[in-house]
């Protein structure tokens, strides 16, 4: 099988979708067209023509199984030539945990600092209350049910002692309506990131770069 030449390489490289899907595969990881979309923010659909040109190109290969594609990067020399882009596509990107049912790690204490020094949660040291304005947030983003203003959730310190992060049944229903939205992705489970999507929609709603 002939190797895709740089010429070749770079064209593909020129389109952004392009460039976002290969950032967002990993070395190793096989990744379904729905991840992808996830991860980079777009429709599945609106990346099958892009999937299908890297594959033609031999840079990268798609297998079915149980009837879904899975994408992964044609070799480890090609994976190693996009290295340095990943960075460049994800210059600060903050990494959460699953903890549990809910959202830990740097991204999950992000967060729910954020939306204590916004007002959205009430900290007393050991839980954290939602307040008025804090369920009028999550409205806004179509999380409704079952989440009313003074619900009270443990502060977890699991991950970072301080601030702490949001767990209990707010905490599991915010991460599971985050990764609903597209905003959240766990390809690498238990490791959680943001989206492009994600990114761009936290740091309108909450103020915040991940
Ligand atoms: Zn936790």
């Amino acid at each position: 099988m002939a190797r895709p030449d740089l010429e070749t390489i770079q064209k593909l490289l020129e389109h952004p979708v392009r460039l976002a899907i290969l950032a967002g595969l990993s070395d190793k990881a096989m990744l379904t067209t729905r991840d992808l979309a996830a991860k980079t923010g777009n429709q599945p659909r609106s990346l099958r023509h892009h999937l299908a040109r890297l594959r033609d190109a031999e840079v990268i290969i798609t297998e079915i199984h149980d009837g879904r594609h899975h994408h992964r990067l044609a070799d480890a020399a090609i994976a190693g030539a996009l290295k340095p882009l990943r960075m460049a596509a994800r210059p600060n990107e903050m990494a959460g945990i699953l903890c549990g049912q809910h959202l830990g790690g740097d991204l999950g204490d992000a967060i729910t600092r954020a939306m204590v020094v916004r007002g959205h949660l009430e900290n007393s040291g050991t839980t954290l209350v939602l307040t008025d304005r804090g369920a009028r947030l999550l409205a806004t983003i179509g999380l409704q049910q079952g989440i009313a203003a003074g619900s009270t959730s443990r502060t977890c310190r699991s991950s970072n002692p301080e601030p702490g992060h949001l767990g209990g049944r707010t905490g599991k229903a915010l991460l599971q309506h985050l990764m609903g939205l597209g905003w959240l992705t766990m390809d690498d489970r238990p490791v959680v990131v943001a989206t492009a999507r994600g990114r761009t929609a936290l740091a309108n709603l909450l103020g915040i770069r991940v």
